[in-house]
């Protein structure tokens, strides 16, 4: 007697009509189609293939590398190189772990392939290397989240290998506390020239701040007048001091000379001198201070309509008085000191120079393992005062909060590195897309701010608006 069996295509069921002698052979073969047309599918997905290498393995490219093994869809290939291979094995390692398990719990929305992950070694400081690196793997896109100081010698390389750049703070070189973008800018014409993208400051901020900025232009304001880009961590990390990123790097930053933007000219300050309370949504009040910050040199540039340009960012008593002995000490010294040290092998002792700074971070907590333990949230956004579409004056703020707790339990890091890894993700994203893909050197305000903003609500960094409220400032 002739069986009969129906497909259920809608439904991915079988329903046998019959009996089921032949069930097991029906489902075997219905499984064989299925399995050849996720194959399919994946083989379709990778002819829109894109080849990336991150270099770093901190904090910020865990977390850089966790997202771009969630959109495996647009990041097929994936190479993480570092100073260190094993920290990038054990990024690779973690990533596969979390997705076994995740796959053992039948999680769908990780069943998706992971990228191909390679890992490498390579010393950023030295083009030759990098170079070899990018010879070997031949990237389209390297996202440098290494130290502000690669940024040349990476970006050298890039121009000698035919890829494109991406990274999320300005230059700075190691012997100077000093950024800005001219040595970065000075590469515009040698990458339009090679047909290739480089795309400056892509974390939060600058990153997401000044794609904000770029949204409030596009959607909100005929004229922008008053920008004030506003920083709170109220989170707590349980440890008398430590710092966010890099120790190095936010150190270095924070004792720097505050500087803003008012009616075209620079005006500076003392390092943090100039501070007031601002209030923070779901935070709530905390003592504001300004500091220079890199992406106002762009946004007033590419504003040319902002009277005012300032960045606010909130400390604790406890951080400020930490950092106070710092200073006051020595340690946050970045020229070299001689120092007579024992040999590790205890047969004497040798005269080494070191940088004060150096040596502090390496005492400090490491800022990759604060996140177990780390409770509240940072919320950072833009603050805009101008003349509205409609001709009339109006305020706009726009921000995203963002839990450290959250942003441990997916990705193993606290919240700061969160909210860089993910928008450098996302900016890479929007570069293998074909979206942000155009020939010289950018800040990101200079792209579309749209498809970016659509991303950051759908990979963990949503935000909110409010309109005509009190800014404060
Ligand atoms: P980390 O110090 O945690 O990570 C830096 C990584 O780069 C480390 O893995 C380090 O190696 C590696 N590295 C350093 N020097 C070299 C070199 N010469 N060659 C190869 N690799 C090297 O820093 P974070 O992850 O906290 O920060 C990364 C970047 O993100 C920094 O540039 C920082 O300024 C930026 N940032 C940007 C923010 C934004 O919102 N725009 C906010 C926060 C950070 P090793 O592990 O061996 O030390």
């Amino acid at each position: 007697m002739a069986r009969i069996y129906r497909l259920d295509r809608d439904r991915d069921t079988v329903a046998e009509h019959k009996d089921g002698e032949q069930a097991d052979v029906f489902r075997d073969a219905w499984f064989a189609i299925k399995r050849n047309e996720r194959k399919q599918k994946q083989q379709e997905e990778r002819k829109t293939m894109s080849r990336v290498l991150m270099i770093g393995a901190g904090g910020v490219a865990t977390v850089a590398a966790h997202k771009i093994a969630q959109n495996a869809d647009v990041f097929t290939e994936f190479i993480i190189a570092s100073r260190r291979k094993e920290k990038c094995d054990q990024i690779v390692e973690a990533i596969n772990k979390q997705w076994k398990e995740a796959w053992g719990k039948g999680q769908d929305a990780k069943r998706k392939p992971l990228p191909v992950m390679e890992t490498a070694q390579v010393d950023a400081d030295d083009v030759e290397q990098l170079k070899a690196l990018f010879n070997k793997y031949k990237p389209e896109l390297v996202v440098n989240l290494a130290l502000p100081y690669q940024d040349l010698t990476i970006m050298d390389a890039c121009l000698a290998c035919g890829c494109s750049y991406l990274d999320t703070a300005n230059y700075e070189p190691k012997d100077e506390a000093h950024f800005e973008y001219s040595w970065q800018w000075a590469y515009k014409e040698r990458f339009e020239q090679a047909g290739l993208t480089a795309i400056l400051g892509c974390g939060f901020d600058p990153g997401v701040t000044s794609v904000f900025t770029a949204y409030a232009a596009k959607h909100h304001f005929d004229e922008m007048h008053y920008l004030d880009i506003v920083d709170c961590n109220a989170g707590d990390h349980h440890k008398a001091f430590a710092t966010n990123f890099n120790p190095e790097i936010n150190i270095r930053e924070i004792t720097q000379k505050g500087l803003y933007w008012k009616d075209g000219k620079w005006i500076e300050t003392e390092p943090l001198e100039i501070h007031q309370p601002l209030t923070y949504p779901n935070i709530g009040q905390r003592e504001s201070y300004l500091l220079h910050h890199e992406e106002l040199e762009s946004l007033v540039k590419n504003y040319p309509t902002i009277r005012q340009g300032r960045f606010w960012m909130t400390f604790g008593e406890q951080y400020l008085k930490h950092l106070d002995v710092i200073q006051n000490i020595g340690m946050s010294r970045i020229d070299e000191i001689e120092y007579e040290a024992p040999l590790a092998d205890g047969s004497g002792t040798a005269r080494v120079k070191i940088v004060p700074l150096q040596f502090l971070k390496a005492v400090l907590p490491n800022p990759q393992d604060l996140g177990e333990n780390y409770e509240g949230e940072t919320s950072i956004g833009c603050r805009i005062r101008g003349i509205g579409k409609d001709g009339k004056e109006h305020t706009y703020y726009v921000y995203n909060n963002c839990k450290h707790q959250e942003a441990y339990k997916e990705t193993g890091m606290q919240g700061v590195s969160y909210t860089t890894g993910v928008p450098a993700m996302i900016g890479a994203m929007m570069f293998c897309k074909g979206i942000w893909k155009k020939p010289g050197v950018f800040n990101v305000e200079e792209f579309d701010p749209d498809p970016f903003m659509e991303q950051l609500n759908k990979q963990g960094l949503p935000w909110k608006e409010e309109f005509d409220g009190d800014l404060e400032l």
